[in-house]
């Protein structure tokens, strides 16, 4: 028996108001936080993979994940006796523009559950039809589940806040789908993820309220948002609403930084895929970043404006940031602090930045000739394809006496064409590895020291595109191994783990146009 059933607590649908209406039927739910809606029973459920550490955390044993009972709940096959699944109402601004009432289409929360004193939502993501589906049906395909399974435990073990993934299973039904949209459909696996999160709330649940002018149930959110996730808050009134602005800016701030630390591409920062507590929520048409290119997005449906491309996620944020701040405006009716705090952002986000790569550079001293430091490197990686990864990684390798060749030599690995590189740019790394060894000499830092700094903040192994595209691959033929061994590698992405050396390598040749290793689309 799942001893998780002793410790269900219902918070949310227990203090928010819940819709009247209880069937999936899609329609606009007005002045409720949420719809009770029951996972449609999925045809031959059956477990593909658990993370273990998840499940620990939320005090699951290892016999559990293996029990029937495990399996059944988890994909929404029963439902426990003292639980009531539901769906969350939120709005949201997609590309831009405001897209109105969303909510949960695809998701569906089980119950919130209490363990070692941290209470945690259980959420099914492809678990059938809710009144937010909208036109969609409600479930999610392998890929997309391979995809949020594995790159949210990787981004937790890089340090970078997220949501976290319990267990991924399949679950026997097939899922029709037009991947590239060009009019092909065809059948695929359907899957179902179970994920967690001390709660799945976004910018877009508050916009929601705003829009319909529904202060009363605004305030109800926020209050409550408040009391559990952000406790230190302890002001009355306007000050205490902006003080949640105040935190909730903060925590995106962070969480960008850790984005443009690992080089993560989040692909569709919209309103609503935001979450309150600055994790990274809502995995889709994301990437990472293997050439260092500031312009890039994995995500096809952006390819014209690139709004959601790397270099623009700081930017995309604050815009994100003032939708909220418009959603809470009617707590506070004052302009001004709330342009305040959105204004500085970016100085805040600049500064933490600046701080950001002097550690991936190994950089104690700040001023001046660093920050410079700092432009030269983005400025050269952009001028020829560059592996953000490997090179950062290996130039924990340089030491301070190594002659500027030398130090070239170190890095070369990172190159993709090391010819286009010695025909244009090969004299500016030259003066770039001037300025990098002679500023390595005015610090008191060892070689040996910095290193390891460094290889604390520039992971080894990341989720590369065509990594979870052959897992994916792999998987739609039943085996299972490479995406096992994926997840084994980025349970410790700082570590060398000398056997995996193999994947600490540049994208092959055959993935680089590739559908699903450089190209996503929204059609999980
Ligand atoms: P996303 O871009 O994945 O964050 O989704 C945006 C909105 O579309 C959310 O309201 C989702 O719940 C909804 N949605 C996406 N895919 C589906 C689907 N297959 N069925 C129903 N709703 C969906
Ligand atoms: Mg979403």
């Amino acid at each position: 028996m799942l001893k998780l059933k002793e410790k269900i607590k219902n918070l949310f649908t227990n203090e928010l108001p819940a819709d009247l209406i209880e069937s999936n039927q899609t329609r606009q739910v007005i002045e409720a936080a949420f719809s009770y809606v029951n996972p449609v029973k999925p045809k031959k459920p059956s477990l593909i993979h658990v993370s273990n550490e998840v499940a620990k955390s939320l005090g699951i044993s290892l016999e559990e994940t293996k029990s029937k009972e495990f399996l059944n709940v988890f994909t929404g096959n029963t439902v426990l006796e003292n639980s009531k699944p539901y769906a969350m109402a939120y709005a949201g601004h997609q590309f831009g523009n405001w897209a109105g009432q969303l909510g949960d289409g695809r998701a569906i929360t089980l119950f919130e559950a209490i363990h070692n004193n941290k209470c945690t939502m259980f959420q099914l993501k492809g678990a059938g039809k809710t009144p937010y589906s909208r036109r969609g049906d409600g479930l999610a395909v392998l890929r997309s589940s391979i995809r949020e399974h594995l790159c949210s435990e990787a981004m937790y073990n890089l340090g970078v806040p997220t949501t976290r993934s319990l267990a991924l299973f399949l679950s026997g039904d097939e899922v029709l789908r037009d991947v590239l949209y060009n009019g092909n459909e065809a059948y695929e696996k359907g899957a179902i993820v179970c994920r967690t999160a001390p709660s799945f709330i976004r910018f877009g649940n508050f916009e929601l309220f705003t829009s319909r002018e529904d202060v009363k149930n605004l305030q109800l959110l926020t209050d409550y948002t408040i009391k559990h996730y952000y406790p230190e808050i302890q002001s009355e009134g306007k000050e205490k609403y902006l003080e949640f602005f105040e935190a909730v800016a903060d925590k995106t701030r962070e969480m960008i930084v850790h984005w443009q630390r690992v080089g993560f591409v989040h692909g569709v920062m919209n309103t609503d895929n935001m979450s309150i507590h600055g994790i990274t929520i809502d995995y889709g048409p994301y990437g990472w970043l293997e050439d260092y290119n500031p312009n890039w997005t994995p995500n096809t449906t952006d390819n014209e404006h690139k709004r959601y491309r790397f270099g623009n996620q700081p930017q995309v944020a604050q815009w994100n940031l003032l939708q909220l701040a418009n959603a809470l405006f009617p707590l506070i009716e004052e302009v001004k602090p709330l342009e305040k705090i959105l204004n500085n952002f970016p100085i805040k986000y600049e500064a933490d930045y600046i701080q950001m790569m002097h550690n991936k550079l190994g950089l104690k001293i700040s001023n001046e000739a660093t920050k410079n430091i700092i432009y030269l490197l983005t400025e050269n990686l952009e001028l020829t394809e560059t592996d953000m990864t490997i090179f950062f990684r290996n130039l924990s390798h340089v030491s301070k006496e190594d002659s500027v060749e030398n130090a070239f030599e170190k890095i070369k690995e990172a190159f993709y064409s090391i010819d286009e590189v010695k025909d244009a740019t090969y004299d500016t790394w030259m003066y770039w590895f001037t300025l990098y060894i002679d500023q390595l000499k005015l610090e008191n830092q060892l070689d040996s020291e910095r290193k390891k700094a460094m290889n604390l903040v520039n992971p080894k192994y990341v989720l590369r595109n065509y990594m979870a595209q052959l897992a994916i691959d792999d998987a739609d033929k039943n085996d299972y191994n490479l995406l096992n061994e994926l997840y084994e590698i980025l349970l410790k992405p700082y570590e060398e783990q000398p056997q995996f050396e193999k994947w600490f390598a540049k994208r092959p040749e055959w993935a680089k146009n590739k559908v699903g290793c450089s190209a996503l689309s929204c059609s999980s």
